[in-house]
């Protein structure tokens, strides 16, 4: 019986798969029991019992094999669907050597459910059914762990459980809000909100990254024409709003990325000019291809900002090539600013090496009036911290454009 796309309920004594079958899909045991047999010789052999929080049928997914055992529900079972796409991208990105262990382990696997049947060895099985894979049981609860929440993102993205927040820019120098940078919320409908960072590393991991990022993309084209309308009305002739978004760098490996977000932003009715891409320095692995990508973008007349400047893998020979708009300094210069005379002077430092370059600057992490008096008087044109306004709901950010923000 199906429940929906991502687990499915079996009665107690229903098949879940027969020995000899295709597979297409592996399973995690949510609740109940699995037995899991071979028949050979027409003598049926209980290969082992699993609980809740195990993996199995996996096999016939990774190699292409009919399933090797038969799978039956002990009891009133729900189980997690892990489908071949998932589980066969994750082996695609492995390192070659590991990939090729993981299929020498099945194989070897194979043979000794063969031997077992034979009668060879009845000591194969000792440990349980869900530890064979040699995988220890912790890296083993990991990958649980991780398939699970890959599931339970896909779902939230498909029903828009993803949220899009807001969080200004002021423009330090008139006082007045320039644009915002849109930040991915995920309201998990039991762990409550989770961290944007542990939600992009697990998109990262697979290609759902694409669909998450075309997802913020347009909410955040759509909200920001919104935005731009009522600002109209009531500060008309003000300099228009523009809109960061975060790209990571499987994004810019897709060729067609480009074209799909000019897609979004004419849908939209927005200028390209209002969207500005912010990429970070850790992407610069690939140097030459983020060069040409930054090109494209601006040929295509959006914006493009270096986010987190100053951190990871930070060289000057960066700036020489990449044909972006905007610099955004790191908070941690700005947290250490008052503290520290030196800080202070490296973000003087920093403010003035961008404008000779030409770029125009964000300090990110305001949180006080002291911070945002010391940009002003280094000229900083843009700055973002919670002292201006956390990210926020859009009805919010709404709010204060009416009272003019
Ligand atoms: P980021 O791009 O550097 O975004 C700025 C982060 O700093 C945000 O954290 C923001 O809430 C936080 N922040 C802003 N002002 C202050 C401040 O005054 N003090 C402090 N302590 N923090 C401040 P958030 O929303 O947790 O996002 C974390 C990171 O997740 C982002 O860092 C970005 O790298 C990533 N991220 C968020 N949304 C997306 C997205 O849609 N796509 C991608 N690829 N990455 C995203
Ligand atoms: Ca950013
Ligand atoms: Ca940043």
């Amino acid at each position: 019986m199906v429940q929906n796309l991502y687990t499915r309920k079996f009665k107690a004594g229903a098949c879940i798969f027969s020995q000899g079958e295709d597979g297409d899909l592996a399973y995690i045991v949510e609740s109940g029991v699995v037995k899991i047999s071979a028949t050979e010789k027409n003598a049926s052999v209980t290969l082992g019992m699993l609980n809740p929080g195990q993996l199995f049928g996996e096999m016939a997914l990774i190699d292409d094999a009919p399933r090797t055992a038969t799978a039956t529900a002990v009891e009133d079972t729900v189980l997690t669907i892990i489908n071949r796409e998932q589980l066969i991208e994750r082996l695609n990105n492995a390192e070659p050597t590991l990939r090729m262990l993981i299929h020498v382990i099945i194989e070897r696997y194979r043979t000794g459910i063969k031997r077992a049947h034979a009668g060879n060895s009845d000591t194969f099985f000792d440990t349980s059914y869900g530890d064979v894979s040699n995988a220890s049981g912790d890296m083993q609860s990991m990958i649980v762990g991780k398939l699970k929440q890959e599931n339970e993102l896909r779902r939230a993205l498909d029903n828009n459980e993803l949220l899009v927040f807001y969080q200004p820019l002021l423009n330090v120098q008139t006082g007045l809000w320039a644009g915002f940078e849109a930040l991915i919320r995920w309201r998990h409908p039991d762990k409550g909100y989770i961290s944007p960072m542990e939600l992009i590393t697990l998109a990262e991991e697979t290609t759902l990254i694409i669909d998450i990022g075309l997802y913020v993309l347009r909410l955040a084209c759509e909200d920001m024409a919104t935005l731009q309308a009522e600002r109209d009305k009531v500060l008309p002739g003000a300099a228009p709003l523009f809109v960061g978004v975060n790209v990571s760098s499987k994004q810019i490996q897709e060729d067609d990325f480009i074209e799909r977000i000019a897609e979004i932003v004419a849908q939209a009715g927005l200028p390209p000019t209002s969207l500005k891409l912010e990429i970070t320095e850790s992407m610069m692995a690939d140097y030459q291809l983020v060069v040409r990508w930054v090109k494209r973008c601006k040929a295509r007349g959006f914006k493009v900002a270096i986010d987190d400047f100053g951190t990871g893998y930070s060289s000057m020979e960066h700036l020489l090539e990449l044909d972006a708009d905007t610099l955004k300094i790191d908070q941690i210069f700005i947290k250490r600013m008052s503290q520290s005379e030196k800080a202070k002077k490296l973000v003087i430092g920093m403010v003035r090496l961008a404008k000779a370059l030409g770029f125009t600057t964000v300090a990110e992490g305001l949180e006080s009036k002291e911070d945002v008096d010391a940009l002003r008087e280094m000229s900083v044109e843009y700055g973002q911290g919670y002292h201006i306004g956390k990210p926020q709901m859009i009805s919010d950010v709404l709010e204060q454009i009416k009272q003019g923000a």
